[in-house]
Parts: C-alpha cells; sequence; structure tokens
C-alpha cells in the first residue's frame, strides 16, 4: 500500500504546476459555466484530506477544470478517478494529468447533469444501504450554475437510493458557495429550504471555509466545503416530493408566521380550514416563522399533509399558481 502510494505521487510529481498548465493550453474563465478555479494545491490536498480517507477508493469529479482538486484525489491512493467536465479546453490538460497517473483517471467529455455514474463504477462497489459506506465518493468545486438543481437532484437521488447511490450511502464532499444554507440551524438567519432539503435525509457537515481570494476568478462571496453522509433512515419518511412540497410552501414567506406559507398547499376556498387542520394535526404552533421550524417541526407537518392528502387526493394536485393565473385570466 505505502509503495503505491510512493508511486502514485511520485508520477504526478514531474507534470508542470497547474499555473503553468494553465498558461500553456491558454485557460479562461467561462462566466456563463461558473468558472472560479483553486490553483493552491495546499488548499485542493487540505479539502480531500477532510473529505475522509480515499485509500482504494472509487471517485467522481464533478467539473475539474484544470485539475486542482483532480491532483489532490490522485495523490490520495485512490483506486479510481473519474472526472465529468464539460468544457473541452481542459480535456487536454486533463489527459497530461491522466497519462501520469498510471490509468487511474478516466475522463468524460460531457455534461453532469446527464451522466450516468450507478453504470461507471463496478457492481461490486454496491452496498446494501444498512451496510458500511460503500468505497464511493462524490468530489467538487461545483460551478454555481448547475450546483443547486445538482445538490436536489443528489438528494432525491438519496431518497430513490439511485444515481450515485445507487452504489449505497455514498458520501458526498464539495465546495458551493451556499455552505451555510445547507448546514443552517433552526433558528438561524441562513436556513431554508435547502437547509431542511438537505439536513432531512443526511448528515451534514460543514467543514471548511475557503475565502473569496483562494479563487482565480475571485467570486463575490466566501464558500465552504460541505461534507454530505446518507442516514440509513431519512429523518422524514416520506416520498421525496412531498416534502419538497411543503418545505417549498413553508418558505414561501420567509419573513411571515408559517401559517401564510403553508397556507398556500391548500385552495383558497379551503385554505382556512385546512390549514388550520395541518397545523393541529402536525401540533405546530402557527405564528412560528419558517426558519424557527426544526426537521421534527416539519416530520410532523409532512405526516400531516399526507393524511390529508389520502383522505382528499385533490389536495396534492393543488398548485396555487395555476389557481392564481385562472383567475387573472377569468378577469382578464
Ligand atoms: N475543479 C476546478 C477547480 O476547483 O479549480 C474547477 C471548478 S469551476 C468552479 C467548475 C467547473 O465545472 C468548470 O471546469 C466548468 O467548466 C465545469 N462545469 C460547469 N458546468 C458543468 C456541467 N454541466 N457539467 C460538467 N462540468 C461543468
Amino acid at each position: 500500500m505505502a509503495a503505491s502510494r510512493t508511486l502514485s505521487t511520485f508520477r504526478l510529481l514531474p507534470l508542470p504546476t497547474i499555473r503553468e498548465i494553465i498558461k500553456l493550453f491558454r485557460l479562461q474563465a467561462v462566466k456563463q459555466l461558473s468558472q472560479n478555479f483553486l490553483l493552491d494545491l495546499r488548499l485542493t490536498d487540505k479539502i480531500v484530506r477532510k473529505a475522509g480517507s480515499l485509500t482504494n477508493a472509487y471517485d467522481y469529479e464533478v467539473g475539474p477544470g484544470p485539475g486542482g482538486i483532480t491532483r489532490s484525489i490522485l495523490n490520495a491512493s485512490v483506486a479510481e478517478l473519474l472526472v465529468v467536465e464539460k468544457d473541452s479546453q481542459f480535456i487536454p490538460g486533463l489527459q497530461m494529468l491522466s497519462d501520469a497517473a498510471s490509468g487511474k483517471l478516466r475522463i468524460v467529455h460531457g455534461d453532469v447533469l446527464t451522466f450516468k455514474i450507478e453504470r461507471a463504477f463496478p457492481e461490486s462497489l454496491k452496498r446494501q444501504w444498512e451496510d458500511d459506506l460503500p468505497n464511493v465518493h462524490i468530489i467538487g468545486n461545483l460551478p454555481f450554475s448547475v450546483s443547486t438543481p445538482l445538490i436536489i437532484t443528489w438528494l432525491e437521488n438519496v431518497s430513490h437510493r439511485n444515481g450515485p447511490f445507487a452504489y449505497g450511502r455514498t458520501q458526498m464532499t464539495f465546495q458551493k458557495e451556499v455552505a451555510e444554507r445547507l448546514t443552517a440551524s433552526t433558528g438561524s438567519k441562513q436556513r431554508s429550504r435547502l437547509s431542511i432539503m438537505a439536513q432531512y435525509p443526511c448528515d451534514v457537515q460543514h467543514i471548511l471555509t475557503i475565502p473569496g481570494q483562494a479563487f482565480i476568478p475571485k467570486p463575490e462571496v466566501d464558500s465552504g466545503v460541505v461534507h454530505f453522509t446518507p442516514l440509513t433512515r431519512p429523518r422524514i419518511g416520506q416520498p421525496f416530493r412531498l416534502v419538497e412540497r411543503v418545505v417549498q410552501n413553508a418558505f414561501q414567506f420567509r419573513r411571515k408566521y408559517c401559517h401564510r406559507g403553508l397556507g398556500m398547499l391548500f385552495s383558497e376556498a379551503r385554505r382556512l380550514e385546512s390549514t388550520g387542520k395541518l397545523l393541529r394535526l402536525a401540533d405546530v404552533d402557527p405564528t412560528l416563522r419558517p426558519t424557527q421550524l426544526s426537521v421534527l417541526h416539519f416530520k410532523s407537518l409532512c405526516d400531516a399533509y399526507r393524511k390529508m392528502c389520502d383522505e382528499d387526493p385533490h389536495h396534492f394536485a393543488y398548485n396555487f399558481r395555476e389557481e392564481l393565473k385562472q383567475k387573472s385570466e377569468k378577469r382578464g
């Protein structure tokens, strides 16, 4: 094991630095693809160390760009690293890395939003959900333009145990501007829809803060590195889409009492009565603000809403935006 680590580190050493690669291939940051690069290998090493032990792991890196995090992952004695990069300007530099990494780096020139990671690694890595964590990790300095939809898709994948979670409880570590929102606790200013959606199926830890000046070009805000471990049992035992609906509506009016947003789950004609019933069944104080609701409160609200939808399926089909649109069409 020690020999293979020395070998992989040794093979990466003679490569040009990331700065030299940027010059050599005339790489330029493209705003539309949210490109902010991490060039300091001490920092990328730290991010990778914080992801946990990667020895013999199968890693999936989203958006490797010029390859800073990629090098640190390869130096962590992984079995295989698969990277998916959309922008063709990075492929020759990554190819250079791959040549130096004795077959450990697989490069896919494609889009993370459509790439099927569940088919990419050996079947033998798959674990039962309740078993130990599989040796499969997702790592990345996520592109801002796709990060929120990507995180929501992954969280939905956790609940269906598919996508990257077809291997079991795959861990994820990524850099994100919204790290504080993902990890915000009950009552905090940063508490949002993302906090609940992330914290009900996973343990979420904010493990590192990265100052804006560490990126080239420098983004507007500092960002953080967040580590996700899916739970064997989610804290809310209802379907993802139902939870998403309740949480989204609750945060509709984040400064108002929670009954205002939750009321939007129900048609206007029965709003008052149905919202009252929901809050009574869930035993939640209607005058709490959305940010003051704990995951446990949301569990009760989702269970109560499920009960009401089972009694009357019209509730689940209702969309307040549709009702507003129809009304304004009638008036118009
Ligand atoms: N990992 C590199 C680093 O830390 O220096 C680059 C990070 S940069 C924030 C995001 C990277 O994701 C860019 O290389 C960008 O081209 C890539 N990217 C953006 N959208 C993508 C997509 N839909 N699929 C794959 N890669 C994407």
